[in-house]
């Protein structure tokens, strides 16, 4: 007989796992306790010790789906003769610890329920359990507690509550618990008429059928829906959101639906099906899909229901449909009726709403596999907020991160945690969201900032923001900040010396000009720039950024290379010859677009990455030439690259042809270098999100560690990681 004390920390709070331990001691015939503490959960068992080791065993391997263990310490101590197992109420209960978690898709077990006749929660379209159902986007405050929720407002009925009380039920303590005689309720709004009768889900999908756009409240926010084999309504979409070509993300009744219109490979399947249920990218096929939903690219993504109001509506369809963020341009996705009928009344037919408030919002989670790992594009629902156990002392500190695609990190109390996609800070909308972010973590959890850590950008709002809060601020160049982000996400130790590849679009350099082409060799607070590509002059600037054919004008200009293909740009040379608003850059993601001109002729692009995914979409594995550059006191010269490319346009398939040999030349490129370098390789920024060139380094670089995110996203959404590293790296040294 032994008595043992666990004390076991991770994302173990509201997750069921006090009902586990319970069910687990019942198992082993141990007496004792499990509780909730301020630092995690408390469990005393006691009895036969081999079962004790057994329980420890099954403990770590029989997890919940949510829960997870991130340190588990272990002491035996004096017997205490109880006579059962009981999950204690504990004294400090209200106190706020526990992680917050992202919003879960639908589990398996709610699934089966919904789809058997003979369950209470036949075709309920909110129904959930600890295992699954919506989080983040309804919690008001901490302890996650019903009271503290958006589901106040609706009190459990008996059976409901009898459920809720019960450890051995899936719905012990399952805060959103609800069911057709107490939950929230769903309303079809059409013109000035609302339905809630049973058959309203049945009716938007022959909307949809008939095709109408019209807007269905998701877990995370309002989704744009309409039928994806229909060219009309898309094309009403597009006109509408002033989006001509940016691909919408598609979703399928299931993986068997997928799969007409996709191909997937096993990880792409597992990705789909994973609990997150995100948006996955993957390779086109010839389908029923309208040409117009993904144009410009072989690849389309797919997601599959993450609620049960999904589940129910594809119950009345046979087609995928299109599921976009209702948003404008840079805004946040949006969460309320008024605000969907303001902005999109004109092009919905019906609005299909429920009465639960989305408290925070969150997009789509959005990933494409290389081979077995996972490559974010964007993390957010399913995903974010995400917690990271992080040994970094005992200070609290925010990250506000870049502008673009931005979110937020905290780290307090042993962790990082990582908001939700929030998008880009340009708009007031977004900067609003970005302040509220803050303001509800502030509340959760008692947080005071002993530091601020922002970008160098000194006219970035979250820059700007940082410095006027009357905090200590710390500001982290834009590139370091990237490769810190890479060593987190990698779990490497912060003062691994790397020799970090950074390229994106745009960010902030020491030097005033804009880098975004840089080899940095990192060691933790510490980085030298060792190589960058020659910078070149973006006329207009961000004018350039919109209108790429500028980019390839202004590199053919330095060359003194014939430019009588460009009409009308005699304003834009003498930008040129005179330094007038024409800011230095170095940034890769721009020479992309000055290739993709010369490659396809494209003068503008309507999206960011719009260039990288053009390219990308014209390469060719079997084209294994590449171009010339020339590496010289650490300045990487294309000048060679130029004009072999402009030779290059006179042959046959010269887009395929300048596309892949330009990706191919941008792995030769880092091979080379790193190979100068005994170090380690990290990557980050948003070039790495292309799927070919990550795969082609992979095949290149085998005789060091190549380093890149997995958890993290390689854009700017992780930046706010990489400066809260920068922060805890300050505290340690
Ligand atoms: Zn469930
Ligand atoms: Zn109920
Ligand atoms: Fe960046």
């Amino acid at each position: 007989m032994k008595r043992a004390n666990l004390h076991i920390k991770g994302l173990v709070q509201g997750v069921g796992f006090r009902p586990f331990v319970y069910t687990l001691a019942l198992k082993y015939d141990l007496k004792g306790f499990v509780a909730n503490s301020t630092k995690g959960v408390h469990v005393e068992i006691e009895g036969d010790d081999s079962k004790i080791k057994s329980f420890i065993c099954d403990l770590k391997q029989f997890l919940p789906p949510l829960a997870r263990i991130d340190k588990l310490d272990v002491v035996y101590v004096e017997l205490k003769n109880d006579e059962k197992f009981t999950i204690k109420k504990s004294e400090n209960e209200d106190t706020k610890s526990g992680a917050i978690l992202p919003d879960q898709a639908i589990c398996e077990d709610c699934l089966k329920e919904l789809k058997d006749e003979t369950n209470r929660r036949f075709e309920y379209p909110f129904i959930n359990c600890t295992n699954c159902g919506p989080r983040y986007s309804i919690i008001k405050d901490i302890p996650y507690d019903r009271p503290y929720t958006s589901m106040a407002k609706f009190p459990m009925c008996e059976e409901c509550k009898k459920e809720y009380e019960n450890p051995l039920d899936r719905r012990y303590h399952a805060q959103p618990i609800s069911c057709k005689n107490c939950g929230p309720v769903l309303s079809l709004h059409v013109k000035n008429e609302v339905f809630f009768d049973e058959n309203i889900i049945q009716k938007t999908a022959k909307l949809i059928k008939n095709g109408e756009i019209v807007a269905i409240k998701g877990v995370g926010g309002f989704h744009l829906i309409c039928d994806a084999t229909q060219d009309e309504p898309i094309k009403r979409l597009r006109d509408f959101k002033a989006r001509p070509f940016k691909p919408f993300a598609v979703m399928t009744k299931d993986l068997e639906m997928a799969k007409e219109c996709v191909l997937v490979n096993s990880h792409e399947e597992n990705a789909l099906n994973s609990i997150e249920k995100p948006i996955v990218l993957v390779e086109k096929k010839d389908s029923n899909i309208s040409h117009l939903v993904a144009p410009h690219t072989q690849r389309l993504g797919i997601f599959l229901p993450n609620t049960p109001l999904h589940v129910i509506l594809f119950n009345f369809l046979s087609s995928p449909i299109i599921a976009t963020s209702a948003n404008l341009k840079s805004e946040p996705i949006i969460t309320k009726k008024e605000d969907l009928d303001e902005k999109f009344g004109e092009i919905v037919s019906a609005v299909l709403d429920y009465d639960r408030e989305i408290l925070h919002p969150c997009d789509d989670s959005v990933l494409q596999m290389v081979g077995e790992k996972r490559l974010f594009l964007r993390v957010s629902r399913g995903i974010a907020p995400l917690t990271l156990p992080f040994k970094g002392g005992e200070k609290t500190l925010l990250a506000v991160g870049a502008t673009q695609k931005n979110a937020i990190a905290f780290y307090f109390d042993g962790k990082i945690v990582l908001s939700p996609y929030l998008g880009s800070m340009e708009t007031l909308k977004t900067f609003e969201l970005f302040k509220n972010t803050i303001a509800s973590w502030k509340r959760f959890y008692g947080l005071k900032f002993d530091e601020i850590i922002h970008d160098k950008h000194p006219t970035y709002a979250t820059t700007k923001w940082a410095k006027s809060q009357n905090i200590k601020t710390i500001s982290v160049n834009h590139y370091h900040a990237h490769i810190l982000a890479t060593l987190i996400d990698r779990n490497l130790p912060l003062n691994t010396e790397v020799l970090g590849v950074a390229w994106d679009g745009t960010g902030y350099g020491d030097d005033g000009t804009i880098w975004g082409g840089e080899f940095l060799h990192v060691k933790g607070r510490e980085y030298k720039r060792v190589a960058h590509f020659k910078p070149f002059k973006l006329l207009g600037g961000e004018k350039s950024i919109k209108h790429i054919y500028r980019i390839a004008f202004s590199m053919l200009l330095d060359i003194n290379e014939d430019v009588s293909e460009f009409e009308g740009v005699e304003l834009l040379s003498q930008m040129h010859k005179k330094n007038i608003n024409a800011p230095l850059c170095s940034s890769v993601g721009r020479l992309f677009d000055a290739v993709c001109y010369l490659a396809t002729g494209l003068k503008e692009v309507s999206y960011d990455g719009e260039s990288g995914l053009l390219l990308e979409s014209l390469y060719d594995e079997n084209i294994e030439e590449f171009y010339t550059l020339h590496v010289k006191n650490g300045v990487i010269n294309y000048d060679n690259m130029l004009r072999e490319i402009l030779k290059d346009r006179k042959l046959k398939n010269s887009d395929t042809l300048i596309a892949s040999k330009f990706i191919n030349t941008l792995a030769k490129i880092i091979t080379t270098i790193v190979n100068k370098h005994n170090l380690p390789i990290a990557l980050g920024g948003g070039v790495f999100q292309n799927k070919t060139l990550l795969l082609k380094l992979e095949k290149q670089i085998t005789s060091k560690p190549l380093h890149f995110p997995q958890t993290l996203t390689p854009n700017d959404g992780s930046v706010c990681v990489g400066q809260l590293a920068f922060g805890l790296l300050k505290d340690n040294t």
